[in-house]
């Protein structure tokens, strides 16, 4: 423990006494796990009040791409805070918001020209869904009003985002308050049969998917998922096969196909986005995190022409999209996603993360040997490694020994903040971390593991 001397100390004091953290039992904080208060970041660093480094290989929450404090986005947001930090998006518009959907629409999949803004990733896909089903009730299909989507899926916490998710560790008390939706079977590979590939999986897993429409397809507003890694439900990974035959079913039973890209867009899988690798255009794309490059809340749902044409009426006739949010499309943010933008075209990122993501492959690989390793999974720039007590069945540790928190305590001691969900723990580091880097946060995950299944 930290002595009461500390600054740290004196800052964890203040903060217990009256901030509640979110996804976080606030009684853990009594003793098991240190509060740590971040006075500055650099790049991939953050440093505590006690001069303690930590490198953030979660990119704070998979926001952060091109470090904290850049320079270029710093530039930016300083220059739009002295002309305009935040006009209303209803009958107002600005010149960032002009300007980023515009560039929004040339990187994004062809097809996708209009941009309709929130300000996180949960109230995107509460966009989403609610665009989805009142664009049939639009074209008079009211009785699609029903929601498919994958086992062990993410998609947000607000109740909507909730009721298209699947991780029951978020869901389940709340269920009386979430609407029905339907379930199908993940592709998820790690669930793939001995020497089965991973396109083999997935598209024999595609099977429940097509049944589903088949049988529902009349109810049905839309299929919800997050394209090749369920990031929330564990990093779990499958072939953009899924993602092809999805695109098609889709179009054969006239269900909307929203993809949320919100964890895994702007290059974390290796394209700037992960549709991108299996050719298809979505209905809606929802986007956040990484849009600001990590610096502010923004989120946009991308969607057709066809869509948009669906609400452009009479005013009398009511069919407009009425939602809102206060900060919707707010100036600081959009200067912030420009620059971020910006950074991807001058640096040819895409191409430069891959001697990157093939580093940190290589790495996590060298981990496939633990005896209590069960999987090693990575996708472009995110990888992960799954413990399990008997590596032969993959019998996981029982939840309630929190093996995946030791290694959070011990990374914390040796200076990198590696966050696991559960007993799965994952890189996802922005983009401008060395290999050297890699190598010192995959060994200190190693140390980590080593420890926390020594017993
Ligand atoms: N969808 C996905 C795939 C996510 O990973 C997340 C956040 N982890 C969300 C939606 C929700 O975004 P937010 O936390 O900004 O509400």
């Amino acid at each position: 423990m930290t002595p009461a001397s500390t600054a740290n100390a004196r800052y964890a004091a203040r903060d217990l006494a009256h901030v509640w953290h979110p996804c976080t039992q606030m009684k853990d904080h009594e003793g098991q796990v240190p509060m740590i208060p971040i006075r500055s970041g650099q790049g991939v660093w953050l440093e505590d009040f006690d001069g303690r480094r930590y490198l953030d290989a979660v990119s704070s929450w998979w926001v952060n791409l091109f470090g904290h404090a850049n320079p270029r986005i710093n530039a930016a947001v300083r220059a739009q805070l002295e002309r305009l930090e935040h006009v209303i998006l209803a009958g107002f518009t600005h010149e960032a918001v002009i300007d980023l959907s515009e560039e929004l629409v040339a990187v994004a999949p062809g097809g996708l020209t209009r941009c309709f803004y929130a300000d996180n990733g949960s109230a995107a896909v509460e966009v989403a869904v609610k665009m989805s089903f009142h664009y049939w009730r639009n074209r008079g299909r009211t009785d699609k009003r029903r929601f498919v989507t994958l086992a062990n899926s993410y998609h947000g916490e607000t109740l909507g985002a909730l009721a298209v998710g699947n991780v029951e560790l978020y869901k389940s008390v709340y269920r009386p308050l979430l609407m029905d939706v339907i379930t199908v079977p993940s592709p998820d590979c790690f669930l793939c049969e001995p020497g089965e590939s991973w396109a083999d999986h997935s598209r024999r897993l595609f099977a429940s998917l097509e049944q589903a429409l088949a049988r529902h397809a009349r109810e049905v507003a839309a299929v919800i998922v997050e394209p090749l890694v369920q990031c929330a439900g564990g990093m779990r990974m499958y072939d953009p096969v899924y993602l092809e035959m999805l695109r098609a079913a889709c179009d054969r039973h006239e269900v909307h196909l929203i993809a949320d890209e919100i964890a895994v867009g702007f290059g974390r899988t290796g394209t700037m986005f992960a549709c991108e690798q299996a050719g298809i255009r979505p209905d809606m794309l929802c986007l956040s995190k990484g849009l600001t490059g990590g610096y502010l809340p923004l989120s946009v749902v991308m969607t057709t022409e066809p869509i948009y044409a669906a609400f452009y009426d009479e005013y009398t006739r009511l069919n407009a999209f009425l939602h809102s949010h206060s900060y919707t499309g707010n100036a600081l943010a959009c200067a912030a996603a420009r620059a971020t933008l910006g950074i991807f075209r001058e640096d040819r990122v895409i191409e430069r993360n891959r001697a990157l993501a093939a580093h940190l492959a290589a790495r996590v690989r060298e981990l496939a040997d633990h005896p209590h390793i069960a999987d090693v999974r990575q996708c472009g720039m995110i990888a992960a490694v799954e413990l399990a007590r008997d590596k032969a069945s993959r019998t996981p540790y029982p939840w309630q020994e929190r093996r995946g928190l030791a290694v959070y305590r011990h990374g914390l001691e040796r200076g990198a903040l590696l966050r696991p969900i559960g007993d799965v723990i994952y890189f996802m580091p922005p983009y401008v971390i060395t290999p050297g880097e890699i190598d010192f946060m995959v060994e200190v995950a190693r140390e980590g593991i080593d420890r926390a299944t020594s017993a």
